[in-house]
């Protein structure tokens, strides 16, 4: 494995590469204050060795952890949570309580990343899966602030991509920690036009309209910089705000003008607009990325969007 890449930020924030997939797909973060400290998303299993390597580089010791805040249960977010939890002793879970029995029992996310990835891919990608004591799990209701050291978050009940959702404000920085709430931005597609951000749709609760409600929620705090999981920091919220309701909507549109059987067949033709969007928007944007470039560092995404459009869809028409 490649050696961590860590980028440190004002105000004690440091961001961590999960190594997920590819370096620069996935980040966690790490949080310190007067000698306690906070993890937001934990990676996968595989990450978990150099978020200790990161502890211990920085001289906070495991007992020091106070929290350890999975944003929402999806894999590449919240896998490795029972990893990390067994090597920190003081720590409690925070999680969604939409989330909380799946990480006291992980059997129904391992079938359900099994059936959206495939068994060998499943293991690759995410390796094992640990149950977390129940008695170390905190549900976090909308509106809790936590805290340690001399800092204070305030965690957010924000449905849209997922029901089992939080984001996590910290006033101290004026960010937000929004996990997939404020859609993916990679580094590779910066240009002189700043970042370019998109929804991330992945099966299977995305729901356009609460997204809409929960993004003008977050904007209503006023943030100053926002930090994505898929990756890194982005600051300019309130543009990035405006064209991701924009994408979102776009989104709804190619989902509901698919023309093709409900299932499989749909999912290609949603898969193909919305690779066609994608090549659209980032020319658009000033990217000198090929085509051939986009398509293969979005491939995954394109699929995990294609299908939770696809599983919205049907829910919308059954409604
Ligand atoms: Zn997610």
């Amino acid at each position: 494995m490649s050696p961590i890449q860590t980028t440190d930020y004002s105000h004690q924030i440091t961001c961590i590469d999960t190594h997920y997939q590819r370096p620069n797909l996935a980040a966690c973060y790490l949080i310190e204050s007067a000698g306690e400290a906070v993890f937001i998303d934990t990676g996968t299993s595989h990450t978990v060795p150099h978020l200790m390597d990161v502890l211990a580089a920085k001289g906070i010791s495991s007992s020091q952890v106070k929290y350890v805040i999975p944003t929402h249960v999806h894999l590449d977010h919240a896998g490795g949570a029972g990893t990390l939890m067994q090597q920190l002793p003081n720590a409690s879970l925070l999680i969604h309580p939409f989330g909380a029995k799946h990480m006291i029992d992980p059997s129904k996310l391992i079938a359900g990343a099994t059936a959206v990835y495939g068994e060998e891919k499943f293991s690759a990608a995410f390796g094992e899966l640990v149950a977390v004591d129940e008695q170390r799990v905190i549900e976090v209701p909308d509106g809790m602030r936590v805290t340690f050291g001399d800092r204070e978050l305030l965690c957010l009940d924000t449905p849209g991509h997922a029901r089992h959702h939080i984001c996590i404000h910290d006033a101290l920085s004026g960010a937000i920690f929004t996990g997939d709430t404020f859609g993916l931005s990679y580094r590779e597609f910066d240009t002189e036009q700043g970042p370019f951000i998109m929804p991330t749709t992945t099966p299977i609760q995305f729901d356009l309209d609460t997204w809409q409600v929960t993004l003008d929620r977050l904007m209503d705090l006023s943030p100053e910089r926002i930090f994505l999981t898929h990756y890194g920091e982005v600051t300019e919220p309130a543009m990035l705000a405006d064209k991701l309701s924009q994408y979102l909507d776009d989104f709804a549109a190619i989902a509901r003008a698919a023309d093709a059987n409900p299932g499989q067949a749909r999912i290609a033709v949603i898969r193909n607009e919305l690779q066609q969007w994608l090549i659209n928007k980032l020319q658009a944007h000033g990217c000198k990325q090929s085509p051939e470039t986009i398509v293969q560092l979005m491939s995954m995404d394109l699929d995990l969007n294609a299908q939770g459009l696809e599983v919205w869809l049907a829910r919308e028409e059954k409604e």
